[in-house]
């Protein structure tokens, strides 16, 4: 599914934290949003979300116009959202968190549990996530728990991915698997939004690269620009990368 967001102006009071923000994601492509720390990155996914109303600004999927008024409707409308720090309940399984997620909402499947378990075994399946949907979720691992929140996102059809900041909980081996896993999604035509502040990373696995500095968007690049260009536009001067970040 391709989103574009539309000169997205979301303020919090005085300060202008996301200034009329233009962003187009194709279907099936791995979009990294760069930028410092304070940027505007997570608020831009929380408009996207249906989190926080924009001042101005639109939201289109395929071309239409949306209007989301909380996260039900941008889930029913195929968005996703896997935040930094997990939505899980851990003291329940992981096929109990996949049913709780789906609220009798506004186009949303209700799933039992037998149905969500076999939810978890077929998207586990397809992606080689090897998740039992019976494990408790405060017994798997921070990378395992991070590939429940897919499991999630995808059982309610998530045609468009937002992974704020994935890596910053993950193992340099975590990370490594969770890339395979973007490359995997977006073969079957997911399109993925990957937030990111690591160069490395960013380059690694994104077909785009959106660098936004002080709610401002400064510059799209691709992921063959340099670090010196990326780290550059992310903080508005030259720099000297001596340390490969
Ligand atoms: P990023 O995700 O790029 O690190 P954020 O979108 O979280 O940045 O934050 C951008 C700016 O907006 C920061 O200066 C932050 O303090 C401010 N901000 C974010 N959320 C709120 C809020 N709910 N109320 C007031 N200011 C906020
Ligand atoms: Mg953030
Ligand atoms: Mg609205």
């Amino acid at each position: 599914m391709k989103l574009e967001l539309r000169g997205i102006t979301k303020r919090f009071g005085n300060f202008t934290a996301n200034d009329r923000i233009n962003l187009i994601v194709e279907t099936g492509e791995i979009h990294a949003l760069l930028g410092e720390n304070g940027a505007g990155k997570s608020t831009l996914m929380n408009v996207l979300y249906g989190l926080y109303d924009p001042e101005e600004g639109e939201i289109l999927l395929d071309d239409v116009v949306q209007d989301f008024d909380g996260p039900g409707d941008a889930m029913a409308a195929g968005i996703g959202m896997v935040h930094q720090h997990f939505m899980l309940i851990p003291v329940f399984t992981v096929a109990e968190n996949l049913m709780l997620g789906h609220e009798p909402v506004k186009g949303l499947s209700v799933l039992d549990l037998d149905a969500a378990r076999t939810r978890v075994r077929e998207i586990s399946e397809r992606f080689g996530f090897n998740i039992d949907p019976d494990a408790l979720v405060e017994e798997l691992s921070v990378g395992a728990q991070q590939r429940v929140e897919i499991i999630k996102a995808l059982s309610q059809d998530a045609k468009v991915l937002v992974l704020d900041e994935p890596t910053a909980v993950l193992t340099p081996q975590e990370t490594d698997e969770l890339m395979e896993i973007m490359d995997e999604l977006r073969k079957e035509g997911t399109s993925i939004v990957f937030i990111s502040h690591k160069l490395r990373e960013v380059r690694q696995v994104s077909d785009k690269i959106t660098v936004i500095r002080r709610g401002k968007v400064v510059g799209t690049a691709e992921p063959t620009a340099s670090n010196e260009e990326l780290a550059a536009l992310m903080v508005g001067r030259a720099v000297d990368l001596s340390v490969d970040k």
